[in-house]
């Protein structure tokens, strides 16, 4: 596992949990195309060729204790380890959750390459992929981008992933023994499923390369467009500034301009600036072409939606909890650098009909507040659609700026830049600045 703080010399083996207690789950089934290349280690010492089992394994809990379908193993076994000796090699495991805890969570089937560990915790299957960090980065980091994306924002995003999974900040599963989860919460990763050319010769060619600063690998956190301007990391997360993140503009060219002001921000978010995220240097409909994970419609950097009151007040139930009946306004407080909201008031009637007011802060909350599925950005300007008969709006439109919280990595920026001809340093270090490259292990 990798230990917070730490520059590692060597590169790193990594364990991600691929079924988690929290799934429930008490069975899984196993594919193994090459019997004759892996093999088995129960309860941590008996080594037995894979061969023994059958190519397509049912492993599941039965009395407290492991039960491998038609193997009997004299003992009760507490866990097992399938380990692959070929880095080609990959067993097919299913059923596996992605979009875990969303409702359009879904099973699907993941292969695995490397050494594949079961175990039993809170009465459920836990299964860990251990596996060389730069294997891992190949199947997440850049498994988004197609072989049409220049080489220079290839290797700046996979060093931006490797740079953010060492600092390892977060460290959210600490207790279940394993560094990320195969899910969004952290990063998404589905075994060698999505495993390209392009994308294991972006980890090949920026073999251990990290950003440092001040001695420590960054915290190196991305999004997919800063709307025109980076958001400083104390404005979105709780902790210690980080020096280099900072709120400048995505572009040749600084704009001079205050998105802190109300007015400021309606005619930034109501015009095209030429910055690299913009349709001037990645048209929108050509961004399909270069990364995954987008829509046809591709409106990233400047982008509207109506919610209707029912909507809004339905989602203001279901996520705070409120007695609401009617959204009387929503008034921004305070904004970010990068016109981000820091504080938004809300303006409302709760079911007797009675006024209050509501003030919530930061930037995920609010997004979460504004939208069922969690507003893309809130750098939004906020109108009321009003209605006849009502001195209450029935609705109302947020006009936005990006996709995302806008730290570090403008997704779509790097790419404009990159297409433009700047190579993955001059991208780093407008992204980070302040930050060094360097090659940590070979
Ligand atoms: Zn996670
Ligand atoms: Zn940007």
């Amino acid at each position: 596992m990798l230990k917070p703080g730490v520059i590692p010399e060597n590169e790193p083996l990594l364990k991600v949990g691929i079924v988690l207690p929290q799934d429930k789950q008490q069975l899984i089934t196993l594919m193994v195309e090459d019997v004759d290349a892996a093999f088995l280690v129960i309860n941590d010492d008996s080594k037995i060729p894979l061969v023994r089992i059958n190519h397509k394994t049912e492993i599941a809990i039965e009395n407290d204790s492991l039960h491998i379908e038609s193997y009997n193993y004299p003992e009760a076994i507490r866990n097992i380890k399938i380990i692959q000796e070929n880095e080609n090699n990959s067993i097919d495991v299913y059923p596996v959750i992605a979009g875990r805890g969303f409702h359009w969570a879904k099973h699907i089937h993941v292969k695995l390459p490397y050494t594949i560990e079961l175990k039993i915790a809170d009465n459920s299957l836990l299964l860990i992929n251990e596996l060389p960090l730069e294997m891992y980065l190949a199947c997440v980091s850049t498994s988004e981008m197609s072989a049409e994306c220049p080489g220079s924002f290839i290797e700046a995003q996979t060093i931006v992933a490797r740079s953010w999974m060492l600092a390892n900040v977060e460290q959210k599963h600490i207790p279940l023994g394993i560094d990320v989860c195969n899910d969004d919460c952290c990063q998404r990763y589905q075994g060698v499923n999505n495993l390209t050319e392009v994308s294991k010769s972006g980890a090949l060619k920026t073999k251990g390369q990290v950003l440092l600063y001040d001695d420590k690998i960054c915290d190196a956190r991305y999004s997919k467009s800063c709307g025109g301007i980076m958001e400083k990391f104390e404005n979105l997360w709780e902790g210690t500034a980080l020096p280099y993140m900072q709120n400048i503009p995505d572009a040749e060219v600084d704009f001079k301009m205050d998105l802190r002001i109300e007015t400021e921000m309606r005619k930034w978010v109501e015009s095209v600036p030429e910055t690299f995220c913009s349709p001037h240097y990645v048209p929108e409909n050509e961004l399909k072409k270069y990364l995954g994970g987008v829509d046809e419609e591709g409106h990233y950097f400047r982008w509207s939606i109506k919610v209707s009151q029912e909507e809004i007040v339905n989602n203001l139930v279901d996520k705070l909890n409120l007695n609401i009946s009617t959204v009387v306004s929503l008034i921004p407080l305070k904004r970010a650098g990068s016109g981000r909201l820091l504080e938004l008031e809300i303006r409302y009637l709760d079911k007797a009909l009675d006024h209050h007011s509501l003030i919530i802060y930061r930037d995920y909350n609010i997004r979460q507040a504004l939208h069922k599925k969690f507003l893309y950005s809130s750098a939004i300007i906020i109108e009321e659609i009003s209605s006849e008969g009502s001195k209450y709006p029935k609705g109302f439109i947020f006009k936005g700026a990006g996709w995302g919280h806008g730290a570090g990595l403008c997704q779509i920026g790097g790419l404009g830049m990159a297409l433009k001809g700047y190579n993955t340093k001059e991208i780093l270090y407008h992204y980070y600045p302040g930050s060094t490259l360097k090659k940590i292990y070979h």
